[in-house]
């Protein structure tokens, strides 16, 4: 069953990047997949409606709780984290006035954390897969995960 919603919220985010003017080529490309497959998600051939409709409830949902979902969908952090973007305009913020500076967000496995020669904690969100690591060894919650859109589904 995951894997089912999974191809429907690919197929939502597919048609999300269509409307955007992306060529199926690179739809395909940015959901690491084929072109016959966007193909078909496009015209409505794939997924079944049934997952579909699911689908479409689980993103209706407030973003925090549906990115939880979508992340359980698979393990291939690098399809959830794009999918994320597309939907929801997802960053790393941090509160400098909360921040300590004791360097433990700097163990982002993905690099996307640095201190800047200010002794400033910075974010490259391009890089950040949403893996929530350094939210979790943050001792103070200077940072936060924000959401910049809210994915309003059209009906
Ligand atoms: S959420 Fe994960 S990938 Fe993103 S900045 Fe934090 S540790 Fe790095
Ligand atoms: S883990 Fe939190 S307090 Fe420590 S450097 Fe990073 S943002 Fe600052």
């Amino acid at each position: 069953m995951p894997e089912h919603i999974l191809s429907g919220i690919k197929a939502i985010v597919a048609m999300k990047l269509r409307r955007k003017g992306k060529l199926q080529r690179e739809i395909a490309e940015y959901l690491n997949t084929n072109r016959t497959e966007i193909s078909h998600y496009l015209q409505g051939r794939h997924p079944s409606k049934k997952v579909l409709r699911m689908s479409q409830e689980i993103l209706k949902l407030p973003p925090q709780y549906a990115v939880r979902i979508i992340n359980t969908l698979t393990e291939d952090r690098e399809i959830t984290s794009r999918i994320i973007k597309v939907l929801y305009n997802p960053k790393i913020e941090v509160r400098e006035d909360r921040c300590i500076l004791c360097g433990a967000c700097l163990e982002c496995p993905y690099n996307a954390i640095e201190m800047d020669t200010r002794g400033t904690v910075v974010v490259d969100n391009s890089r950040c897969r949403l893996c929530g690591r350094c939210l979790s060894l943050c001792p103070t919650g200077a940072l936060k995960l924000v959401f910049l859109d809210n994915n309003r589904m059209e009906e």
